[in-house]
């Protein structure tokens, strides 16, 4: 029955990040498809290598690109327009990621809670699934040729189908359940037949609030998967979360193993009669945090299951997908270091605790102390000390004549989202400084010629708002990730967000405090430049937290305060230094949404609150701002207008203001009239009318003219004539209001 200590994934984009590298070679058209084939191979190859200490390996966890769009393509569904393109069997792969010629790409969409982004399937009732390709049976044999047996790894159907897009309006993908389940049967048959003799299918999507009606397509996906003839064994597994009522339909089906998150949802209650004769996977190790595991803990965790299931065996809590490599790689300081874990420790940490739980008793030296996190007794005594009227401002009303006293903006005020192109010599003057090649000094003093000339520009251009343009920050967080004590930045710990696209997240270990300020010369040297308004420019707490590893000896709310508490010190600051308008952006909001309906309106409250914490200090005149990415406010948007900013941006380009239709936003909104994620350049024409539609949900005086998102992955060959288009078409409306 056994399947053993194993991990639920694994990174797939390279130690350092050599598929990102070959599959952008590929795409640049500088290796052929032999060599991109190679490179993922000898990939394959190390992971199983780095793995094969387990007990049971798992396979197909390496991608091109993702691995839903790797589901797709497995069962036939990619849609016609990439197929049309009559491209290779790769390149219509590649077509359907990215988009190509007149086929747009598939829609790229947030993977559960995490940062990780997956294509969406388009189906519909055309959609005729197969059994097109072969790819978890090649890696199978191609790993048995290395000499290690391997756990080929799926997406489970049933969060497959609950994770794709109907393509016509009241098209429900799951009413495609019956056909998949053939087409997962054919390959369970040819997995079988070539002696598999365990298949793991991810069914994570059960780990948020589901129907009765999806609870029950599950039941009768792993009724008729179990039922085959000749199959391979199934662990079907729901992480990063808790299965909640999914568990019992797992346990009532004929699969033989179970895998589930312990970390994510510590208290799954596993009084489950059913799960006597299965194996519980239990999700012991983090696999979404770099922190070492409590071995100790996780043991004796893993010994009270024992009595509630057939086996138990330890696993990590999700797939490793999230976490970066290895910490051999790095160069941290020892007390930071001495408590981290990244995969390949992770691994190792899985076979002392799956050896520990058959021995009755951990090694020696696995009963470790790891340091303290480093403490603050000057912050702590600050939190405690806080009062509800630290996050409260002035009425808006108030403020808003305050802020109209001291800035007088017209109405249908022209801004920008903060970041201005980053260009190839910003980038090179970065990397020089990084190598030693020119001073601190040589860099602030590229930097500042940057801000001048974006300055005058954005003079030239009308714009009424103005920005520093942001070309000292390498990304949004990392750059106060590396201005505050309580963050480690490292220098591989890459993590693949999508496709080629990797991130480094900082991790917060300790107490997190501002030693200086963080941006104020940046900003008042853009300041002292214009007597038009320029804003500042910071990252909210929040977002910080969601884009980086967080501290997992305490909540999460406490820690955002503290950030909180920085980025409130630094509006300070930039009130005294003379900047009158403050932006904190708050893209990742609705990201760490809990996937359940019953743990969000805590983390709603904790969150806002931090970002009222951050903001609160404001002076009644200075305008703060905030920006989201999305705007599909869906059931954030109470939490949205709880911010309480002067004035939110947000996208609508796309959405064709459609965001504004019954929203009654009681404050500046700022819906982008520009898709920045477009090289197109909108016409003047194309922004009047958008800002026509615009007007007529929200007076002028509230209505704000800006892009839909930061500017700096475009070119200023676009960028120039897209603002200046908007400033014509906003002063053009004007004179019609
Ligand atoms: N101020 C940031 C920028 O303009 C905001 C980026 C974001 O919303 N992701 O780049
Ligand atoms: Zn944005």
């Amino acid at each position: 029955m056994t399947i053993g200590s194993t991990v639920f994934g694994y990174p797939r984009i390279g130690p350092k990040r050599e598929l990102k590298r070959a599959v952008e070679q590929y795409w640049a058209g500088t290796i052929d498809e032999a060599a991109l084939r190679e490179a993922a191979g000898d990939l394959r190859a190390r992971t199983w290598a780095e793995l094969s200490e387990l007990d049971s390996v798992p396979s197909n966890t390496f991608s091109f690109y993702d691995h839903v769009l790797d589901t797709s393509a497995l069962f036939g569904a990619i849609p016609q327009r990439f197929r049309d393109l009559g491209l290779s069997e790769l390149d219509t792969y590649f077509a359907a990621a990215r988009g190509r010629g007149g086929a747009a790409a598939l829609e790229l969409t947030k993977w559960f809670d995490t940062n990780y982004h997956y294509l969406v399937p388009e189906l519909g009732p055309g959609t005729e699934f197969r059994l097109a390709g072969d790819k978890p049976v090649a890696e199978y044999r191609e790993a048995r040729e290395l000499g290690i047996t391997t756990r080929p790894v799926l997406l489970g159907p049933v969060t497959y189908l609950l994770l794709a897009k109907g393509t016509t309006p009241g098209f429900d993908p799951i009413t495609l359940l019956d056909s998949l389940l053939e087409a997962y049967a054919a390959l369970l048959g040819r997995l079988h037949a070539e002696g598999v003799e365990w298949v793991q299918l991810d069914e994570p999507a059960f780990t948020a609030d589901r129907t009765s009606a999806e609870l029950g397509a599950l039941r009768r996906a792993y009724r008729v998967l179990g039922g085959l003839p000749g199959r391979p064994k199934l662990l079907v597994t729901g992480y990063y979360g808790d299965l909640g009522e999914a568990l019992p339909v797992l346990a009532e089906s004929p699969v033989e193993a179970i895998g589930i998150d312990l970390v994510s949802a510590p208290d799954t209650s596993v009084a489950v009669p059913a799960l006597r004769d299965k194996v519980l996977v239990a999700g012991l190790v983090d696999g979404r945090n770099v922190w070492r595991t409590d071995l100790r803990a996780a043991l004796a965790k893993a010994a009270s299951l024992l009595g509630s299931a057939g086996e138990v065996v330890v696993s990590s809590s999700s797939t490793l997908l999230h976490v970066p490599y290895d910490l051999e790689a790095e160069n941290l300081e020892p007390d930071v270091r001495a408590r981290l874990a990244f995969a390949r420790q992770k691994v190792r940490e899985i076979v002392v605790l799956g050896k520990a739980l058959r021995d009755g008793e951990l090694p020696g030296d696995a009963r470790h102390e790891t340091p303290r996190p480093r403490r603050d007794d000057h912050v702590r005594a600050r939190i405690a000390s806080l009062r509800p009227e630290h996050r409260v401002r002035a009425p808006y009303e108030e403020r808003a004549a305050a802020q109209q006293a001291r800035l007088g903006l017209p109405p249908l005020a022209t801004t920008t989202i903060g970041s201005f192109p980053q260009t190839g010599d910003i980038r090179r003057a970065r990397a020089a400084v990084r190598r030693g090649e020119i001073g601190e000094a040589e860099y602030a003093a590229r930097m500042r010629d940057e801000i001048a000339r974006v300055i005058d520009l954005q003079e030239d251009i009308g714009l009424d708002v103005l920005v520093h343009g942001e070309p000292e920050r390498n990304d949004m967080v990392q750059y106060f990730a590396e201005h505050l004590e309580g963050f480690a930045c490292t220098e591989f710990g890459w993590v693949q967000s999508y496709g080629s696209r990797c991130v480094r997240p900082p991790v917060v270990h300790g107490d997190v405090s501002r030693p200086e300020p963080m941006t104020v010369p940046w900003s008042t040297y853009a300041q002292s430049l214009t007597t038009k308004p320029v804003k500042g420019m910071l990252t909210g707490p929040v977002t910080i937290l969601a884009w980086s590893f967080v501290r997992d000896d305490q909540p999460l709310a406490d820690t955002a305060a503290q950030v909180a508490l920085a980025l409130r010190d630094e509006i300070r600051d930039l009130e005294a230094a003379g900047i009158r308008v403050i932006q904190v952006d708050e893209p990742a909001l609705r990201e760490l949404l809990p996937l359940r309906g019953k743990d969000q309106p805590a983390y709603l409250e904790w969150s806002v609150g931090a970002f009222r914490l951050a903001t609160a200090g404001a002076t009644t005149g200075t305008q703060v701002h905030t920006h989201l990415c999305y705007s599909e406010f869906g059931e954030v948007i109470g939490a949205i207008s709880d911010l309480d900013a002067d004035v939110t941006t947000i996208e609508a380009a796309r959405s064709k203001m459609e965001i504004l239709e019954g929203l009654e936003f009681p404050r500046g909104i700022g819906p982008g009239v520009y898709d920045i994620h477009s090289p197109l350049v909108p016409g003047e024409d194309d922004v009047v009318a958008l800002i026509t539609e615009a007007v007529r949900a929200v007076p002028g005086e509230r209505l704000w003219i800006n892009p839909d998102c930061g500017l700096k992955t475009r070119g200023y060959a676009e960028v120039e004539p897209a603002l200046r288009n908007m400033v014509a078409a906003a002063s053009r409306m004007r004179s019609e209001l």
